[in-house]
């Protein structure tokens, strides 16, 4: 089977390696569509890293299944399950397995023709297309991060970043009853808020061209109670306590890479304006892709207005060129059985 390798930044090429066997347990997947995420983007463009494999947001087609699995059979459409509870440890065994100490993780390796993987790994999907599948991992990042940011019937939400993990946070906010909704996103992103005009945005601004607190603070002169983040907290948590009503949330899901990333923000307002800041990591994922995948059967999430560009296998590169643009040109990138 053909698989992509990567080294970083920058190259990526096809390999023709052996198609795996299933084991006891495990079951073998023919992939049809792999989303390109902001961070194998961001990755691609400036992490180092030597060969590997990636690509975690994906379906495809059980083809051949091991000895002793239950849930599973060849020709179920599946879903790629970036994550699972471990079910033993105390966070599990007290009833939060969104705290789980040994999550299990499904590794990143879809962006090639099969996958081979524990059954766990894989949850079958139904009324859904491929392509609708593959977002179900990113859509659990967007829905944990609603939540965490305590959006409800009524909230007044600033979101900072509309990729498309931002963009679908967008569309459940509005879903889930916000009042306004605030959008900081780069003016020169043209299709990515085109969509987040679309899906709700009451008022966007442009950290490139404008102050955006400032503005804010010109339409809501008390801040907003949530604020969501999908971009660098380096760059946006100083920014989400400026624009913090007293009391406020801030959730964030963006991620910096470095052991010791520092943040810097006014400490006394976070104090005295008595504010909450979230990390709303999505692991493990495997709760909340039920949830997902009705947003995305019922529309909520409508996949095909977020999915821009499809690619072959064969034409990753490509794929990759135009997702390292971010959202000037592309809004959601897939690659796969195209
Ligand atoms: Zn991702
Ligand atoms: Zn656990």
């Amino acid at each position: 089977m053909k698989a992509a390798f990567f080294r970083l930044p920058g190259e990526v090429e096809l390999r023709e390696v052996s198609t795996p066997e299933p084991k006891a347990g495990e079951a073998l997947v023919r992939i049809i569509a792999c989303g390109i995420c902001g961070t194998d983007a961001e990755a691609f463009r400036s992490h180092k890293a030597d060969w590997h494999r990636r690509g975690h947001e994906y379906a495809g087609e059980v083809v051949a299944i091991g000895e002793g699995v239950v849930g599973l059979k060849v020709g179920d459409i599946v879903s790629g399950v970036s994550s699972v509870p471990c079910g033993k440890c105390n966070a599990c065994l007290k009833g939060l397995p969104k705290y789980c100490a040994q999550r299990q993780y499904g590794g990143s390796d879809a962006f090639a023709e099969y996958v081979c993987k524990r059954a766990e790994f894989f949850h079958p999907i139904h009324n859904l297309t491929p392509e609708e599948g593959a977002l179900i991992e990113p859509l659990t990042v967007a829905l944990q991060l609603v939540r965490d940011g305590n959006v409800q019937l009524g909230s007044t939400v600033l979101l900072i970043g509309a990729g498309p993990i931002g963009l679908m946070a967008l569309k459940l906010c509005r879903e889930c009853g916000a009042s306004k909704i605030f959008v900081s996103h780069p003016s020169t992103s043209v299709e990515r808020l085109k969509l987040a005009q679309e899906w709700g945005a009451d008022l966007i601004l442009h950290p490139d061209k404008e102050d955006v607190v400032g503005k804010l603070k010109q339409v809501e002169p008390d801040g907003v109670e949530c604020v969501l983040v999908t971009i660098k907290p380096s760059i946006a948590i100083s920014q989400a306590v400026e624009a913090s009503a007293i009391g406020g949330t801030i959730a964030f899901v963006g991620v910096e890479w470095q052991p010791e990333a520092t943040l810097k923000f006014d400490v006394d307002k976070f104090h005295f304006h008595k504010l909450k800041l979230i990390g709303s990591d999505h692991n493990p994922c495997s709760l909340l892709y039920d949830e997902a995948e009705d947003l995305l059967q019922r529309k909520v999430i409508d996949a095909q207005k977020l999915i821009t560009h499809r690619f072959p296998l064969d034409c990753i590169g490509e794929a990759f060129d135009l997702a390292c643009k971010g959202g000037r040109y592309a809004r959601k990138v897939m690659v796969g059985a195209y």
